[in-house]
């Protein structure tokens, strides 16, 4: 299947009689006949329900159908796209090890790995997405366990050649964790270009409506574990919690996941509600055509920005000009995503007088949604900092992340036409 076709029908096959409609398994429990049936799904000897905090019917057909889309051997959903890349960084790291990760990736996950993840004892070292094979490299140490960056990063729109990415971790026996949350698999599948897992915040683009905050972790099921003696040791050798089950030898290609669910879920509990994953399932039924009028409005909203007086430079990966024009045209061929940065030449109050001059495009902090959102970054996101510290850490005063919509192309231009000419 396609992966439009994909959208609509993975995860989920109505038998006859049964409802066409995903349905919500909103119950926190499952009932069996006997002890010992129920006794059996605890020792992960046989396969069922029988408490949401593990899993839930709903939950699984939509993780199967972003695992389906991923081209990956299993997925798990989470609450939050944060809740994601802790668990899977946390799956294989414990206090003493070391993690890579590109600098430029989200500040929530910058956070987690720079502050949060070190108070456990993971220290992480961050390299310059844009650096060479052996700068990459020399940031590695003997416990390094893994290399982390994000397709496009949130906001740099920074491209990641996951090739350099990939062939870099797998020199150094570890695997690569890709956040593939901006650019969707509708445009890239990491796995294609030798990423072992890929984590979303399917708050973004897959729920696509702002209707639900989740996230998702899908496993390749290509990296060998077992194959670096007991490097990954949590996977390889027996889960004392777990009645001593070796992971990688009871579970093959989903032994990462299912540790992620009988360890990290049964003891953190970042479950999603049944609810938000209808939510979530309705969302990327439509998420192919969705993606396909982001992209398109976005390049015509990025060349009409470009040629704008007002607009000092606009960072976007479908102009020519941009500096990750040719990543995204090896690794983004149908398109980046909806999400551009553009600065504006008169500065801070240049900036808020665009944004509050604006009518139909939202003020928020969300991006990657169906409505065309806006935010300053010098007045929310980095607004503790002057002007001498937003220039430091890459923001200017000036800056504006638009994250354009899927509304027609004439109403958004027109939107930002009026708002520019107040700018
Ligand atoms: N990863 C990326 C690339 C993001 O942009 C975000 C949020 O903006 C997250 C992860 C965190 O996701 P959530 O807000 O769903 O926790």
């Amino acid at each position: 299947m396609n992966i439009e076709t994909k959208c609509l029908h993975s995860g989920y096959t109505p038998k006859k009689g049964e409802p066409c409609a995903l349905p919500i398994y909103q119950s926190t429990t499952f009932k069996y006949d006997t002890t010992d049936e129920m006794g059996q799904l605890f020792d992960l000897k046989a396969e069922g329900y029988f408490y949401t905090r593990l899993q839930n019917p709903t939950n699984d057909a939509v993780a199967a159908k972003i695992a389906d889309l991923e081209g990956g051997a299993a997925a798990l959903l989470t609450s939050s796209g944060q809740a994601a890349n802790f668990y899977a960084v946390f799956n294989i790291c414990e206090a003493g090890d070391h993690v890579v990760a590109a600098s430029t990736i989200y500040g929530g996950t910058f956070n987690l790995l720079a502050v949060t993840l070190e108070k456990l004892g993971i220290s992480c070292t961050f390299v310059d997405t844009d650096a060479s094979p052996e700068e990459i490299s020399a940031a590695f140490q003997p416990n390094t366990k893994l290399l982390f960056a994000e397709t496009i990063a949130n906001p740099a729109l920074v491209v990641l050649d996951i090739e350099k990415f990939a062939k870099v971790a797998h020199e150094h026996e570890v695997p690569l964790i890709v956040d593939n949350t901006f650019a969707t698999p509708v445009n890239c599948r990491p796995f294609e270009w030798g990423a072992d897992i890929v984590t979303h915040s399917t708050t973004k683009y897959m729920d696509g409506h702002g209707l639900q905050v989740g996230g998702a972790i899908v496993d390749s099921g290509n990296f060998d574990w077992s194959r670096y003696g007991s490097k990954y040791h949590g996977l390889t050798e027996p889960d004392e919690s777990y009645h001593g089950i070796i992971y990688t030898e009871r579970f093959g290609k989903k032994a990462y996941i299912t540790k992620a669910t009988s360890q990290l879920m049964r003891d953190l509990g970042s479950i999603p509600s049944p609810n938000n994953c209808f939510l979530l399932n309705i969302g990327l039924e439509t998420l192919p055509l969705r993606m396909e009028r982001h992209c398109s409005n976005a390049q015509k909203v990025a060349e009409y920005l470009n040629d704008h007086e007002k607009v000092a430079s606009v960072n976007f990966a479908g102009l020519p000009g941009d500096k990750y024009y040719a990543l995204a045209q090896k690794y983004l061929p149908k398109g980046s995503c909806g999400v551009i940065s553009f600065e504006l030449k008169g500065g801070r109050e240049a900036a808020v007088r665009f944004m509050d001059s604006l009518e139909m495009a939202n003020i928020a902090t969300h991006v990657a949604a169906s409505k065309t959102m806006v935010l300053h970054p010098a007045s929310h996101t980095h607004r503790q900092m002057n002007d001498e510290q937003l220039r430091a850490a890459g923001v200017a005063p000036g800056l504006i992340r638009l994250s354009v919509g899927i509304e027609h192309i004439d109403d958004i231009l027109a939107d930002l036409e009026k708002a520019l000419k107040n700018a």
